[in-house]
């Protein structure tokens, strides 16, 4: 029988309009994106966000830098943003030019202002199970299983990566939802004699089809989080023929994208409400 394909793009919208909703309840709402330089997949996330965020009536702030912006000068930009009582909710689009350092640029955020949480007290935070801002993909994942009652509590689960954005957060969920969660990467040998054990498999490699249906289990609940360019177009981590094995399984496109994009809406709401709620903005 064939998988039920989890339907991301409806859920997403409907997760958009509840976002709208309380924006409306809430008042001005601020959210700015920086970009520096960037391929032309970080100016369609970038564009995408933007035009999210204006539709749910927070206030957008598009900030584009040079390609040539030194690492001192986006600091600054940031100092700036953080500084700014309209900006609730900031993000840094990532990857940065080669010669700035990611990692020192994510540590200058304002934690309460990390919309993407990936600063290291969010991150921090989420790894002790008291999560704050959670990375919008990995909430996404979580609210995609939630919405078709995946049973978490008990199950096996697997997760293919181990990025911060991703392939973490999604695992740490995962254990506190109480499943038994084991992490693949590139060193892992004999990955389908793992990824046949799951019954929640969760990919985020960005290897083209690279899960073909013998190394999926009858009945397992299958998220592609993988978003990979080819002369066919977008695909996903997962072969299409998963499909004849799986229970249940997200499309690309219209599966994990949409609700990394709602969740992000979801958490600028998030920091907003905690600005105001602890007397910060
Ligand atoms: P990343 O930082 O490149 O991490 C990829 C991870 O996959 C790494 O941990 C890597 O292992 C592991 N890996 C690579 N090849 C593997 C293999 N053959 N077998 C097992 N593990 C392997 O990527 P990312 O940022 O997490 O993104 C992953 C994918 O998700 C990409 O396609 C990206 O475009 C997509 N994505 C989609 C969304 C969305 O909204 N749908 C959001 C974010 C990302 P090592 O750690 O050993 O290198």
């Amino acid at each position: 029988m064939a998988a039920t394909m989890m339907d991301g793009k409806a859920l997403a919208e409907r997760v958009r309009a509840e976002v709208a909703e309380e924006v409306r309840a809430f008042g001005e709402i601020g959210l700015a994106t920086v970009l520096v330089g960037g391929g032309a997949a970080s100016q369609v996330y970038i564009r995408l966000k933007q035009e999210a965020a204006a539709k749910a009536g927070i206030a957008a702030k598009d900030v584009r830098l040079p390609e040539t912006t030194s690492e001192a000068e986006l600091l600054e930009v940031v100092a700036g943003l953080n500084a700014d009582d309209a900006v609730d909710a900031l993000l840094v689009q990532l990857p940065v030019p080669k010669g700035i350092d990611e990692a020192k640029v994510i540590r200058a955020l304002d934690p309460d202002k990390d919309v993407d949480g990936l600063h290291p007290l969010n991150a921090g935070e989420l790894m002790l199970a008291r999560p704050r801002i959670l990375p919008a993909t990995a909430r996404g994942v979580m609210e995609i299983l939630a919405e078709y009652r995946i049973e978490l509590d008990g199950a096996r689960a697997v997760v293919v990566g181990r990025s911060e954005i991703v392939g973490k957060p999604v695992a740490q969920l995962l254990e506190q939802a109480n499943a038994t969660v084991t992490i693949c990467h590139s060193h892992t040998r004999d990955l389908a004699r793992v990824t046949l054990d799951a019954e929640v498999l969760v990919v985020a490699a960005g290897r083209a089809a690279m899960i073909s249906p013998d190394m999926v289990a009858a009945g397992a609940a299958v998220i592609d989080v993988g978003i990979n360019r080819t002369d066919a177009g977008l695909v996903g981590d997962v072969d299409p023929g998963v499909a004849n094995v799986a229970a249940y399984l997200t499309p690309v496109p219209g599966g994990v994208g949409p609700m990394t994009i709602a969740c992000l809406l979801q958490n600028a709401v998030g920091c907003a409400r905690f600005r105001r709620e602890n007397g910060l903005a």
